[in-house]
C-alpha cells in the first residue's frame, strides 16, 4: 500500500446549496473533525470546494477510512500521498512509486491532472501534466494515455508540498448531521428503530432518543441492548442523549383499566406523548419511529392515525414504505442487526393481546383512555420525572 499521509474529502449534495454553501461545508468539516478526534490528532481544513485531512504520524489507515465513511455529507474519500518537496525529481519519483505500489496491473488508460498553488512554480499546470504523463509512459509501458475518457485520473497538486491521489473510496452520501435540525427517535431494541435513526441522520438531522422499559418485566440486559444500539448508530449520528423511561406503572394501569385488544395502541399513544415531552425539552422539531405500514397491528394506517393523534410535532417514519427484508439489509450494513436480534424481551411484547385491534377507531380509543383519568396524569409525571439520562459518546 502507498504511504498515505492525508485524505481529501469530496462532497456532492452540499455543493449545491448556493449562498448557504459555507454553512454546510463548515458543518461537514466539524463533523469530520469530531469523528476523527475520537481516534487521533488529525488536522482538518476546509479549502476550495473540499475538505482536507492531514493524518498524525501514527494513524491507522483502516480505522481512519472507516470513521470517515460514516460521516454523512461525505461522497468520496481519496487517500493522498504527500511528498515533502516540490522538486521535480522528487515529484516524479513519488508519483512513480505511488503508481507502482497502488496499481499492480497497469493495463489501463490514464490522464494526469495537475494543479499548482503558485504561479512562480517553474512548470505550468499543462506542462506538469505532459511531463508527468511522459515520465509514467516511459516507466510503465503497459500504460496508455486517454485524455478524454481515462480509466484513472492521477492528480498531482504542487503547493508547499506535493499531493498525489488517484482513487476514491465511496462515502455514505447524505447531509452533514446538524444541518437539518434535531429529532427525537423512539428507540427500542428491535431491528427497525435503529435503522430509522440512521436514515433520519443521513438527511442531516441530529438525533436524541427515548427508550421505554418495564422492569421487572423487561431486564437490565434488554436496556443494555438499547444502549449498545445507540452506541452503534452514534458513529453516524454523533452524540445521542438517551432517555430511559420506566413505563411499568403506566403499562400495568392500562392493562388493568382498558380493553386488552386496545392495549398496544393506547400504550403507543402514551409513549408518543412522553417522547414528545422530551423532544420539546431537547429542542427537537420532530419525532421519529421505525414504523412501516402494515408490519404489525399497531402499524396499519388506522393505527398510525390513532397514534399520531396525540402528537403536535410531526412524526417522521423513514421506513414507512420498506419491507422487512429491505430494513434488514440496512441493519446489516450499519451493523445493528446482530445486536437487534439478541433475544431480550421488549416492553411492547409483554401483556400483548392475542387479537389486537387492527383498525382502531380514534373515538373508541379516546373513550377507553377516559378510564385512566384518575391516575394517568400522576403516572405520566412520575415516568417523566424519574427518566434516566445516558449520554452516548
Ligand atoms: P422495532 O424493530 O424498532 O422494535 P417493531 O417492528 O418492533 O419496531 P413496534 O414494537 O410496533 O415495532 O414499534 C414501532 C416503533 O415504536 C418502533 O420502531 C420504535 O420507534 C417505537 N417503539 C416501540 N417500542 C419501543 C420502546 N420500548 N421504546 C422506545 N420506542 C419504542
Ligand atoms: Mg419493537
Amino acid at each position: 500500500m502507498p504511504n498515505y499521509k492525508a485524505f481529501l474529502i469530496k462532497y456532492a449534495e452540499i455543493g449545491l446549496k448556493g449562498k448557504n454553501r459555507y454553512v454546510f461545508e463548515n458543518a461537514l468539516r466539524d463533523q469530520v473533525q469530531a469523528r476523527l478526534s475520537n481516534i487521533g490528532d488529525y488536522c482538518v481544513q476546509r479549502e476550495q470546494g473540499r475538505i482536507f485531512v492531514e493524518c498524525p504520524n501514527d494513524f491507522d489507515y483502516d480505522e481512519t477510512v472507516e470513521a470517515l465513511s460514516k460521516v454523512f455529507g461525505v461522497s468520496g474519500i481519496c487517500p493522498v500521498v504527500v511528498i515533502e518537496s516540490t522538486e521535480w525529481e522528487d515529484i516524479t519519483a513519488g508519483v512513480g512509486a505511488y503508481m507502482d505500489e497502488f496499481y499492480e496491473d497497469k493495463h489501463f488508460t490514464f490522464k494526469v491532472e495537475a494543479k499548482r498553488a503558485s504561479k512562480k512554480y517553474p512548470l505550468t499546470s499543462p506542462e506538469i501534466c505532459s511531463e508527468m504523463g511522459a515520465y509514467l509512459l516511459k516507466h510503465f509501458p503497459e500504460l496508455h494515455v486517454d485524455v478524454h475518457r481515462p480509466q484513472v485520473r492521477v492528480y498531482v497538486e504542487v503547493r508547499t508540498k506535493t499531493y498525489i491521489y488517484s482513487h476514491t473510496i465511496p462515502g455514505p452520501g447524505g447531509m452533514p448531521v446538524g444541518t437539518g435540525g434535531r429529532a427525537m427517535l423512539l428507540l427500542s431494541g428491535g431491528i427497525d428503530s435503529p435503522v430509522a435513526g440512521y436514515m433520519i441522520a443521513k438527511r442531516g438531522v441530529a438525533v436524541e432518543a427515548t427508550y421505554f422499559h418495564a422492569p421487572p418485566y423487561t431486564s437490565e440486559r434488554a436496556k443494555e441492548k438499547v444502549v449498545q444500539l445507540a452506541r452503534i448508530i452514534s458513529d453516524y449520528t454523533g452524540p445521542i442523549r438517551l432517555r430511559v423511561v420506566n413505563f411499568t406503572k403506566i403499562q400495568l394501569y392500562i392493562h388493568e383499566m382498558c380493553p386488552p385488544e386496545e392495549l398496544t395502541i393506547i400504550m403507543r399513544r402514551y409513549m408518543m406523548k412522553i417522547a414528545e415531552h422530551f423532544a420539546k425539552k431537547d429542542n427537537c422539531l420532530a419525532l421519529v419511529t421505525g414504523e412501516s405500514i402494515g408490519q404489525v397491528a399497531s402499524q396499519t394506517m388506522q393505527s398510525l392515525l390513532a397514534t399520531n393523534a396525540v402528537c403536535t410535532l410531526p412524526v417522521f417514519r423513514p421506513l414507512i414504505g420498506f419491507d422487512k427484508q429491505e430494513i434488514i439489509a440496512v441493519a446489516e450494513k450499519i451493523k445493528t442487526f446482530e445486536t437487534s436480534i439478541e433475544p431480550y424481551e421488549d416492553c411492547c411484547t409483554i401483556f400483548v393481546a392475542k387479537h389486537p385491534v387492527t383498525k382502531p377507531d380514534l373515538a373508541v380509543i379516546e373513550a377507553s383512555e377516559k378510564l385512566l383519568a384518575e391516575q394517568i396524569d400522576h403516572l405520566l409525571e412520575e415516568a417523566i420525572g424519574t427518566a434516566e439520562v445516558i449520554m452516548i459518546k
